[in-house]
């Protein structure tokens, strides 16, 4: 179940630190190192998942489930205005660490962060296009 080279497997055998915050059967909670706000934390599944493509849905559940139960805490306790839940799945999406998580990032009015795109009407084509590769059948 857990990966030995895996940072966050470490977290949840208590053999690297962290500032837990919130923990049940499936998923723990804690502190990010290198917060993007205050009160930006992490929640992870237990059962070591590289991403989530590969995470079990149970898992996926429990963990959508904490970062609700934090986002509702970083609304009463820090005063957050806003929440931002972010999930990078692969390198590409800027994923560095491959053990599942989400971010779950309080949000404060006048905060620094900016959307990493700027949106712009796109090509109703290409939107079909790719809708279409997309459906289910
Ligand atoms: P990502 O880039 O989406 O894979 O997110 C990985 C996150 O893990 C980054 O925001 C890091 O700051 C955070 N991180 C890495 N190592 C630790 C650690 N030991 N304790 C807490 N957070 C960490
Ligand atoms: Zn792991």
């Amino acid at each position: 179940m857990a990966d030995p080279e895996c940072i966050f497997c470490k977290i949840i055998a208590g053999e690297l630190p962290a500032k837990i915050v919130d923990e049940d059967e499936r998923t723990i909670a804690f502190m990010d190192i290198a917060p993007a706000t205050r009160g930006h934390a992490l929640v992870i599944p237990r059962a070591h998942a590289v991403d989530l493509l590969s995470v079990a849905p149970e898992d996926l559940e429990g963990v959508a489930r904490a970062a609700q139960r934090l986002a509702g805490r970083m609304r009463e306790r820090l005063g957050a205005d806003g929440v931002n839940l972010l999930n990078s799945c692969g390198a590409t999406a800027w994923q560095t660490v491959f053990h599942f998580h989400v971010h779950v990032i309080p949000r404060y009015e006048g905060d620094p962060l900016r959307l990493p795109w700027v949106p712009s009407a796109g090509d109703s084509q290409e939107i079909a296009a790719a809708a279409q590769e997309l459906s289910v059948q």
